[in-house]
Order: C-alpha cells, then sequence, then structure tokens
C-alpha cells in the first residue's frame, strides 16, 4: 500500500496541476474511416471490414458527419477552427490495433485554443484548452478469467467492433490554481463536457459504458513555486466520482512521495474502485510513436462559410441553459440544485413545457417520482413515467378532478404500464367526488354514526372533527376534497 499523506497536508504544502484528457466517443452511424455499423453492444466482431480490421490494402475514406460533430463540439468548447489540417499516424504495437498504428492528428488538430468556465462551490474556474483532435478508437481486449483483468486472466479475446470509432480527444493547457478544489474543478469540467456533448447530440456520453473517458493528469508543485512538478496521468476513471476520489489519491501519494524527498515517476496511473491507483506503463515520450502525415487521407479544409454554419446549429450554452431556467422558473438556489443534483433538469424543462407550473414539475420529479426511481433502483429517465404525462396530472389537479393522493394513485397505474392519466381516471373511478348531494349524505351519515364524537365538536373540540373527516374521506375512498368535507362537517356542528 502507498504511504499517503492526509489531504489537508499535502494541500498545505504543495499546489496541485491538473491536466484532463477527455475521449468523446462520436455517435455517427458508421465509423471513421468504413461504412461499418457504429454500435455499442453489438455481438462481437461483427461490426468489422477490410479498413478497419486494417487488412493490407485496404484504405481509408473520412466520414463527413464525424468531422462535422468534431468542429462542432470544438466551437462549442471556444476553439478556434483549423481552416486546413491532417491525420497523422501514432505507430505502435497492441493486438487492439491491428494496423500497429492509430490513426490520429497531432501537429494540427482540426480544434485548438478554448476556453471554457466551470462553477465549484460559487468560485469561477476558467480551463483552457490546448486542443480537440479527431482520432480513431482501438478495438477491445476482453481479459478472460476471475479477475477480468490482464494480469491473472487464462487467455484474453480481442473484439474490433469498437476499432475505427470516431473519437475527440479534448485536451487542456495545465490547469494553474484550483487549491484544495483541484478534485472538484476536474469533475465539474468533465460534467461540463458531458453537457455540452449531450446539448449537441454528437455522443451519448456514458462513462460506464465509454463512450465518454477521462484520464487525469496531476502534479504537485511546492507552495510558492512556479515551476511544474512531474505529473502522472491516472486512466481507468469511469464515473464523476471517480475522477475527484482518484486525483484526491494522487495528490495524497505524490504529496508523500515529494514530502520524503522523493521523486514522481511520470507513468500512467490505474485507478481501481475500491479506492487507490497502481503504476501502469512508464510513460512514451510523443518521439517514440513516430508520428508522421497519414498518406491515404487527404487534408481536410474546413472553409469559413461551413464553420458559421456548423456555428450556427450550437445549442444553448449549458451554464446559460441553466441560468436562464432558474431565472424563468423563480427557483431558489436550493431548489435549482435539487433539481440539477437529482438529474431532474430535462424532466422538469420538458414538464413545464408541457404547461405545468414550474414548483409542481419540481414537486413530482424531486419528491414522489425520485423516491419511485429510488426504490426501482433505476434513473428518473428510466422510470416510465414522461414529462407530459406528469403535466397531465398536474392540470387535473388544478382543474380539481384529483387530488394530491388521488393522483399519486395515477401514478401508481403509469408505473404499472397505463398510459393515459385521464383513462386511468375513468377506468379506475379516481376523479374526485364534488357532487355535493353525495357528500352531504355522507357527512350525515358520519355524524349519525359517531354521535359521541359529534357531540364534542358541538362542545367546541375542534380538534375532535378530524375523526368525522377521516371517516366521511373513507367512505368516499379518498375521492372527496378534504378542505371542503372540513367545512361540511363544521357547517353542520358549529353553525
Ligand atoms: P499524453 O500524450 O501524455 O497523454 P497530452 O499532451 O495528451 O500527453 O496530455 C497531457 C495533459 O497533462 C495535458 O492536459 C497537459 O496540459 C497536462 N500536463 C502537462 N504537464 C503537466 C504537469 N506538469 N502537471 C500537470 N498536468 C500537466
Ligand atoms: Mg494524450
Ligand atoms: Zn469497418
Amino acid at each position: 500500500m502507498d504511504d499517503l499523506l492526509t489531504y489537508g497536508e499535502a494541500l498545505e504544502r504543495f499546489d496541485p496541476v491538473l491536466g484532463l484528457e477527455v475521449h468523446v466517443e462520436l455517435n455517427t452511424a458508421s465509423k471513421m474511416f468504413c461504412g461499418c455499423t457504429n454500435h455499442f453492444g453489438s455481438e462481437p466482431n461483427t461490426n468489422t471490414c477490410p479498413v478497419c480490421l486494417g487488412l493490407p490494402g485496404s484504405l481509408p475514406a473520412l466520414n463527413g458527419k464525424a468531422v462535422e460533430s468534431a468542429i462542432r463540439l470544438g466551437l462549442a468548447l471556444g476553439c478556434s477552427i483549423a481552416p486546413r489540417c491532417r491525420f497523422a499516424r501514432k505507430n505502435y504495437f497492441y493486438p487492439d490495433m491491428t494496423k500497429d498504428f492509430q490513426t490520429s492528428q497531432y501537429d494540427e488538430p482540426i480544434a485548438f485554443e478554448g476556453v471554457v468556465e466551470v462553477e465549484v462551490e460559487g468560485q469561477t474556474f476558467r480551463i483552457e484548452i490546448e486542443r480537440a483532435h479527431m482520432e480513431e478508437d482501438a478495438g477491445k481486449l476482453v481479459h478472460q478469467g476471475t479477475s477480468g483483468r490482464i494480469h491473472g486472466a487464462d487467455y484474453s479475446l480481442v473484439d474490433y467492433n469498437r476499432a475505427g470509432t470516431p473519437l475527440v480527444e479534448i485536451v487542456t493547457k495545465p490547469i494553474r490554481g484550483t487549491g484544495t478544489l483541484a478534485p472538484q474543478v476536474a469533475k465539474a469540467y468533465v460534467d461540463y463536457v458531458r453537457d455540452t456533448v449531450l446539448a449537441l447530440g454528437v455522443s451519448d456520453a456514458k462513462m460506464e459504458q465509454g463512450s465518454l473517458r477521462c484520464d487525469a493528469n496531476v502534479s504537485l508543485m511546492p507552495k510558492g513555486s512556479d515551476v511544474l512538478g512531474t505529473r502522472t496521468e491516472t486512466k481507468n476513471v469511469n464515473s464523476l466520482r471517480s475522477i475527484e476520489a482518484a486525483l484526491t489519491y494522487e495528490i495524497r501519494r505524490q504529496g508523500a512521495v515529494l514530502a520524503e524527498g522523493g521523486r514522481v515517476i511520470q507513468e500512467t496511473r490505474m485507478w481501481h474502485e475500491e479506492g487507490y491507483t497502481t503504476a501502469g506503463r512508464s510513460k512514451e515520450q510523443a518521439e517514440d510513436y513516430r508520428y508522421f502525415p497519414e498518406p491515404d487521407l487527404v487534408p481536410i479544409v474546413a472553409d469559413a462559410e461551413w464553420v458559421e454554419r456548423l456555428r450556427a446549429t450550437l445549442p444553448e450554452p449549458p451554464a446559460e441553459r441553466r441560468r436562464r431556467l432558474q431565472a424563468d422558473w423563480g427557483f431558489t438556489d436550493l431548489e435549482f440544485r435539487d433539481v440539477v443534483n437529482g438529474g431532474a433538469l430535462d424532466a422538469v424543462a420538458d414538464t413545464v413545457a408541457a404547461g405545468c407550473p414550474p414548483q409542481a414539475a419540481r414537486k413530482w420529479w424531486t419528491a414522489e417520482l425520485a423516491r419511485r426511481a429510488n426504490e426501482a433502483g433505476v434513473d428518473l429517465a428510466a422510470l416510465g413515467v414522461t414529462p407530459t404525462q406528469v403535466a397531465r396530472v398536474q392540470a387535473l389537479i388544478d382543474e380539481g378532478t384529483l387530488t394530491d393522493s388521488l393522483a399519486r394513485k395515477v401514478f401508481d397505474y403509469l408505473l404499472a404500464g397505463e398510459s393515459d392519466p385521464d383513462a386511468i381516471v375513468a377506468a379506475h373511478s379516481l376523479a374526485v367526488v364534488s357532487d355535493e348531494g353525495a357528500l352531504s349524505a355522507a357527512v350525515d351519515a358520519a355524524i349519525a354514526a359517531d354521535p359521541g364524537t359529534a357531540q364534542r365538536v358541538r362542545e367546541g373540540k375542534v380538534q375532535a372533527a378530524g375523526a368525522l373527516i377521516g371517516a366521511v374521506m373513507k367512505s368516499m375512498r379518498g375521492q372527496a376534497d378534504a378542505s371542503r368535507v372540513r367545512e361540511l362537517v363544521m357547517g353542520r356542528l358549529q353553525p
């Protein structure tokens, strides 16, 4: 086990510097250089052809849609777009890459010099992006054996379905000045990229499936110094939570090494969900890859007119959208944060768009429906209740057809697979009984059945009325408006 400083000690003595590399798999219909289907989860080695298998003599043809996605993503991250750029071969051997080189970009990335701002604990951090370049993904090794890892595996299988999937790799410049918030800033940045990618619709950005991956570099420098220390690059970080945990661990580990007068080794490290990193391979230098321009592909020319046309398709930036929605809805910071942290932002927005008052939409999604999703162990989006349905249920409440508790019964039926709130109300007779005659009769019956309680209410014990109201509600199977029942009961007993 590594020696660790406490997080507090490490950051009293050192300033952390971050470097984040985010890989985004694009969701184009076909792969980057061939016509194979680009799809996660197919039977192994079914989406392959001579090009993505790297067979000798096969020639790549560039996917124009992937270039468009890369340009839009670059623009959304505030980057400049290179008017002309090329692909390069990055040469190395590994069984997941049969060509023995990865088609990537090196000195001519399609997008460069961007900047985004993220907010953590009320402070704004400016993150500069060095470049966003295009490359292809490699195949995937599947290690067979109890560990599921290469070490201790009996044998490994290789699935080339992923080979040739279009990727954009976004690399930040070294990020200084984050202090003790470094791990949270890293997490907020990756979350920002994820939101942006989703808003653009260029990737499904699922960290758990690897369509959004982050390599987290960090180094420490003694407080007061401005000479960068030696960095490590932690891989295998498959969730936002892990980014924060892995960086916290590396800061504590490097802190202990440096505090003892040791040197940090420049290497890749593997994150383990149990909460620690281990050394991977020592890091190659760029020279080791013998990059050279890809001779089988012509340069990409992104003329200004095309770039401006793509810029016009950009969605509202996620941070601006949040500010706008919070203002439109009139939510307090706390209410809004609950919605965002509960993963309910889109659901609430769609419910409001379907005509629901914002506070009611918030209440359903962050309380009742969040509780049910939690019980079922699924995300809100997978719960199976749609924003349109929620808006309709709320409309039925506002029209006086349903009470809150009847609405909850409607949700029971929606979750059981029925789909139309109006049909549910009709089929299961859930509507509030507003027929005054029926209500009066039920009130009279409850008073007659419990003369003792009725007498106490007449003598001024107002609280006792609760039992009578309860009895009426029960006889009406919950389908009465409780406040109207109270009025009727009091009208009889304390005129
Ligand atoms: P590699 O090929 O090793 O992945 P990249 O240039 O793609 O290198 O990414 C390295 C990342 O680490 C970049 O985000 C870069 O800004 C950052 N970085 C470089 N030097 C340091 C350092 N001393 N400390 C922290 N981060 C660094
Ligand atoms: Mg890199
Ligand atoms: Zn192919």
